[in-house]
């Protein structure tokens, strides 16, 4: 794999990359069948990271750690090393649809409530008719490796693991090495899919202020959301050299 500049912020290395970029090596490693794990982190993974040494140790074995918010965008320039932009879950997860369906590559949707997971597939193949689904499992499970074997028994090229952090990057880190797939933990992507929650208009995405618009959909999320002032606090006291 090309060496890739990394960029750390609070002890995580995030990868130095457009979408542009990341789509470009994303289409060789699907041609080549590389096994890849894809990070999509945001303030609140990089102050979670931090907490509990064991996650952090999980996502480092990432390939690519993509700057998920504009939180990570400005942490990068406050500390002197700035990130080109946002390569968010969703975006990502969108393209690896699309460049799935020209390639003729199969996806495993794994994650979120039935209902929901139900919907995201439907929207799915109205979107990219053409897709090959290699099989979907919801997000509430009983034993994980039945479905890790499920998962490897279909062969997908591509894996969505949307159970939320840190369930998702542990579960991909415990076996994506037995299927020869792109795996990738998006979140919460499926009910964005599913239209259980919207994306936020371009507007708000343009003006970096998408978690605005999230909170007032979801106010339920503000005490996540406290995760952003706390993550600038600490990358100001690391600017200072207050902290390791
Ligand atoms: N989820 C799941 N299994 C679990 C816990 C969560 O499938 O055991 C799903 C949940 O239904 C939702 C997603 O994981 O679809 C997490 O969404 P959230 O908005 O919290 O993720 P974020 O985008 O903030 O990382």
């Amino acid at each position: 794999m090309t060496t890739l500049k990394k960029i750390p912020i609070l002890g995580i290395d995030f990868t130095k990359i457009t979408n542009h970029e990341l789509l470009e090596l994303l289409k060789k490693d699907l041609t080549a069948k590389n096994t890849r794990f894809i990070v999509t982190a945001n303030p609140e993974i990089v102050l979670y990271a931090r907490k509990h040494p064991a996650y952090a140790k999980v996502i480092r074995q990432a390939d690519y750690i993509t700057a998920d918010g504009i939180g990570i965008i400005i942490g990068s320039r406050i500390l002197k090393h700035p990130l080109p932009e946002r390569v968010t879950g969703f975006d990502t997860m969108n393209q690896l649809l699309a460049l799935a369906e020209k390639l003729q590559k199969s996806v495993y949707f794994l994650g979120a409530k039935m209902d929901v997971l139900q919907a995201a597939l439907k929207a799915v193949k109205k979107n990219y008719p053409q897709l090959i689904i290699a099989g979907a499992q919801d997000g509430y499970f009983g034993q994980e490796l039945l479905v890790a074997k499920a998962i490897q028994k279909v062969k997908p090229d591509i894996v969505l693991v949307a159970l939320g952090f840190p369930k998702q990057e542990l579960f991909i880190q415990k076996y994506y090495q037995s299927s020869q797939a792109i795996w990738m933990g998006v979140g919460g992507s499926f009910d964005v899919l599913a239209g259980k929650v919207k994306r936020a208009p371009f507007f708000w995405q343009k003006h970096h202020i998408e978690w605005l618009y999230r909170l007032i959909q979801e106010p339920t999320r503000l005490p996540r959301m406290i995760a952003l002032p706390k993550y600038l606090l600490f990358v100001l006291a690391k600017k200072f050299h207050l902290i390791k």
